[in-house]
């Protein structure tokens, strides 16, 4: 049987640590599917059409590695996709605090569901793309951490705003 794991997360936009969890992810699975959380509660710098379109630009070279969206409850999406795995990247154990609630809420919701906690390459460990926008809105570019695509997206949207 086919192995599919669900790697979901804001992807704000993707980031180079997200993509070598990806690749790490599918060392051990079939098939990934990085899914793009349309959550209206949280404010996002991209849409989710523009995080999807990123996110899809970025992995086309990865083979296994799909994109999707998903909304509502992560474990009915986990139900529709016909899998029992959620990815979650881990950089420090200060990740951890948060990602056992939701580990332990998920298991809550659908007992099958286990959470794989996966440790991206050491360059990625105090990577995130709330720091990286941060850089990027004070006029810094870091293409050792961001995808020429989303690279390029952060460049026009901070070039947009300071011209304003
Ligand atoms: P969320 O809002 O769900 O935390 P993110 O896009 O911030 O969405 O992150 C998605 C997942 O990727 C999370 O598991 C997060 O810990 C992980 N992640 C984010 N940045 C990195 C990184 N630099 N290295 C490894 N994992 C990361």
């Amino acid at each position: 049987m086919e192995r599919v794991a669900v790697y979901p997360g804001s992807f704000d936009p993707i980031t180079n640590g997200h993509l070598d969890i990806a690749r790490r992810a599918r060392r051990l699975f079939d098939r990934v599917i990085l899914t793009v959380a349309d959550n209206s509660s949280k404010a996002h710098t991209f849409s989710t059409a523009e995080r999807v379109r990123l996110a899809k630009a970025c992995v086309a070279g990865l083979s296994g590695v799909e994109v999707d969206t998903f909304d509502g409850l992560l474990v009915d999406y986990l139900r529709r996709k016909d899998s029992r795995v959620i990815i979650r990247g881990v950089r420090a154990v200060s990740d951890m605090e948060y990602e056992f609630q939701m580990a332990s809420m998920n298991r809550a919701v659908f007992p099958e569901v286990e959470t794989v906690f996966l440790m991206p390459d050491e360059r990625y460990t105090y990577l995130s793309s709330t720091m990286i926008k941060e850089v990027a809105r004070l006029g810094a570019a870091v293409p050792d951490y961001l995808p020429a695509p989303a690279l390029e997206a952060l460049r026009r949207r901070y070039a947009r705003r300071a011209r304003r």
